[in-house]
């Protein structure tokens, strides 16, 4: 027994002598130990040593990389090692692109150097670090460095870069990518001189359709947005969703303005088409601002505020519209938050009026019924036309308040007219998406004793939004009112017939921007009208042609068979207090007035411009422009033939022809027709770049109002001026 304890006892004494995990540190000294650990540290596959020698030649890899990468050590020994690996491609403008054996032969320590294994397909990354060596002479002897392998931690790296970077509901860039991406790309253009345009959309009732339809409904409708624009745009520039319903597309190397406003129309346009959202129906707009680099801005933070500006004219302007930037829109920026403010006042201050446009019968000439036009008294701005603050209200979320003042309003100034004539009032698809909305009419009817007979809603296609049997119900408890409905604005966007045959409409209003074109040449807009009239005809509807300002338009929209007209041709919107004359008078019938064709549209302007000939540039007037030509006043005797070139401001020159010259006043014929600045004013396609006020030896900027000047100078007075400065009328 006792030889069982002693061997036991030898053998923990024995296994505490030879114990493995006694401590023993390895010292400086230890040459054998400190080997074997790093190999150990080898073979684990922790990280690889490495070693070139002066001439950047590998003359060591540890053994189990080459086994890994697949390599011949045999034949990676000797191979310069910035031929094995490639450094990062970074995208990062301030850290340009150097090559690993540049970055070697400059013989500094290297750290956490990402770098790519050069030769395959598959992407391999090794994290580097090296130390250079010098021998006892102080001659360089290659480098000794270590290697990790990153390629899984670079790849989780970047699946969050990607999420970082991306929208995730749209797969569009986020505003964190395209804020950088737009960074890079107007740094590296400002050395090439390249020029790079921007967009900024805003959805136009995207709001009603997540408050109608609900949040899933609007992630479903962003995603088919962004699936539209990518349609449209491709492979032209980068979209990107800065976040809600605002989206921001980055164009590169374009400057042409009527080439952008092309696109803005198209994007417009489809982005307004009709949505189908799990059964339901979704009808949005947008509003487009654009801004170029480098004229309207040279950075981000420019570029974008420029574009951000010009939107904001866009939806003040009315929606569905593209704006260009200029630099006056700041004061229209002004414009709109005064309107805001005042708007909110205007009912109080009873500021607010409504005028009566008739609507005439298009056979007899007749006084058929009056539409209700609201008009804005501003004690300042005069007349605020509707365009500029109905959406404003609808915006602040006022309208309903206005809409059902107007309602009262013309249901009591319909019952004091003498005879029974029909009026129609326009209501905002935010009052209709109001649930009481039918209860407001009833009172308006009730207070006044209008026979409801007598009252017409006009609404809009937009109010097919959202909720079917929402809609179906309000149309139902509206006509058991026993009023009439009109859709109005047919024509413009995305006109369906389908509703049409669901919904109790009495009359369909054809827009005036269809009229407008259909005596052009080549448009089928005529054509469209018949079917229109032929389908409300069978639906037992009227039909109004709005808009009609000429003689031609009017013969053509009775060819056509519309039933009613409305437009300048017989008579404007006229206060009520004319209304009532007019109907006391009796005088019933309108007689056509109007020219004889539509001319292209020829705007009365009377501000200062700069007329360049040779080498002058003399103080002219601008009376009115059109897209091909202008009418100018402050010059005497300009003969006929005479070439100039009309300085328009913010850089934008157009050449001209003097065509008619009469006293200090002359016609000129543009080279290149102007084109729409998405209002109702004009533009030239290109302008002076900033990069030529830079080569004339002035600092690079956004262009200012004056950007010819900086060009020319004072070169300018070298020979004698040809034409007499005169001038006519100072602008009021
Ligand atoms: P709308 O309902 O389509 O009204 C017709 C518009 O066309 C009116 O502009 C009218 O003045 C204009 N117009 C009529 N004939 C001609 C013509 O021959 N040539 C031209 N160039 N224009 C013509 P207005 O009064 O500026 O109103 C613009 C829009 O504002 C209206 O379009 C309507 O959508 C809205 N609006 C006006 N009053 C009200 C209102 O009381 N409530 C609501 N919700 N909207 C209103
Ligand atoms: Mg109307
Ligand atoms: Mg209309």
């Amino acid at each position: 027994m006792a030889g069982f304890f002693s061997r036991g006892l030898r053998a923990v004494k024995n296994s505490s002598e030879s114990d493995p995990a006694a401590f023993s540190p390895i010292g400086q000294s230890d040459h054998m130990r400190r080997v074997e650990l790093l190999d150990s540290f080898e073979k684990a596959g922790l990280g690889w040593f490495w070693a070139t020698d002066s001439l950047g030649r590998l003359i060591y890899l540890s053994d189990t990389a080459p086994e890994k990468l697949g390599w011949n050590v045999d034949e990676v020994l000797g191979k310069p090692l910035g031929d094995l690996f490639m450094a990062e491609q970074s995208d990062d403008p301030d850290r340009p692109e150097r090559p690993l054996a540049f970055l070697l032969s400059a013989r500094n320590s290297i750290t956490q150097l990402p770098v790519k294994l050069a030769g395959t397909r598959e992407e391999i990354w090794w994290e580097i670090a090296g130390k250079p060596e010098f021998d006892a002479k102080g001659e360089f002897a290659g480098y000794r460095g270590s290697a990790k392998d990153i390629t899984a931690t670079r790849e989780t790296q970047r699946d969050a870069e990607r999420l970082a970077q991306y929208d995730s509901l749209t797969g569009l860039a986020n505003r964190h990518r395209i804020t950088k991406r737009l960074t890079s790309t107007l740094k590296a253009y400002r050395n090439s001189k390249r020029t790079c345009a921007l967009m900024m959309l805003d959805l136009d009732r995207f709001k009603q359709v997540n408050d109608t339809l609900g949040h899933p409904a609007g992630d479903e409708l962003l995603k088919q947005v962004a699936a539209r624009l990518d349609r449209i745009i491709g492979n032209k520039g980068e979209i990107s969703r800065l976040g809600g319903d605002e989206f921001l597309i980055m164009l590169p190397d374009i400057d042409d303005r009527g080439q952008l406003g092309d696109i803005g129309s198209r994007l417009i346009q489809m982005i307004s088409q009709p949505y189908s959202i799990n059964g339901s129906r979704a009808i949005i707009g947008t509003s487009v601002g654009m801004a170029i680099a480098p004229y309207d801005g040279l950075d981000t933070d420019e570029l974008i505020k420029a574009a951000d500006l010009a939107l904001y004219a866009a939806k003040g302007g009315g929606r569905g519209q593209y704006r260009f930037y200029s630099s006056d829109l700041k004061d229209g920026a002004k414009l709109r938050r005064q309107t805001e403010e005042d708007l909110r006042d205007a009912l109080v201050k009873d500021e607010l009026r409504m005028f009566y446009q008739p609507i005439i019968d298009a056979k007899t000439h007749k006084l058929k019924a009056l539409e209700a036009l609201m008009r804005w008294d501003h004690p300042e701005r005069g007349n605020v036309p509707p365009s500029q603050f109905i959406p404003v209200a609808e915006d602040i979320g006022i309208i309903k308040q206005i809409g059902d003042w107007a309602l009262h309003e013309v249901c009591r100034q319909a019952q004091e007219w003498p005879l029974e004539l029909r009026v129609a009032v326009n209501v905002s698809a935010v009052q209709f998406a109001h649930d009481d909305f039918p209860q407001v009419v009833q009172r308006a009817l009730q207070a006044s004793g209008l026979d409801p007979r007598r009252l017409e809603l006009e609404i809009t296609e937009s109010v097919f939004m959202g909720d079917n049997g929402r809609t179906q119900r309000m149309f139902e408890e509206l006509k058991n009112l026993g009023i009439r409905l009109a859709l109005d604005d047919f024509g413009t966007g995305y006109s369906s017939l389908s509703y049409l045959r669901t919904a109790p409409f009495d009359k369909i209003k054809i827009d005036q921007s269809f009229v407008r074109g259909a005596t052009e040449e080549g448009n089928n807009n005529a054509a469209i009208m018949s079917a229109i009239v032929g389908l409300a005809e069978a639906l037992d509807m009227e039909t109004v042609a709005e808009g009609v300002e000429t003689h031609d338009e009017l013969q053509l929209v009775k060819n056509r068979g519309a039933s009613s007209v409305q437009g300048y041709i017989f008579s404007r919107a006229i206060a009520h207090d004319e209304v009532l004359e007019r109907l006391a008078r009796g005088d019933l019938e309108y007689e056509p007035r109007g020219p004889a064709k539509y001319r292209a549209e020829r705007k009365t302007v009377f501000r200062r411009v700069g007329l360049i000939h040779e080498d002058h540039r003399y103080r002219v007037v601008l009376r009115n422009i059109s897209k091909t030509g202008a009418m100018i006043e402050g010059l005497l005797d300009v003969p006929l033939g005479t070439d100039v070139v009309l300085d328009l401001g913010g850089g934008q020159l157009a050449v001209a022809t003097v065509r008619r010259s009469f006293a200090h006043s002359q016609g000129l014929e543009f080279e290149i027709p102007l084109i729409s600045d998405g209002a109702e004013g004009f533009c030239t396609r290109h302008r002076v770049s900033p990069y030529e006020i830079e080569a004339a030896g002035k600092p690079l900027s956004a262009l200012p109002q004056d950007a010819y000047s900086l060009i020319a100078g004072n070169s300018a007075g070298q020979s004698p001026r040809r034409f007499m400065q005169v001038d006519p009328h100072p602008p009021r």
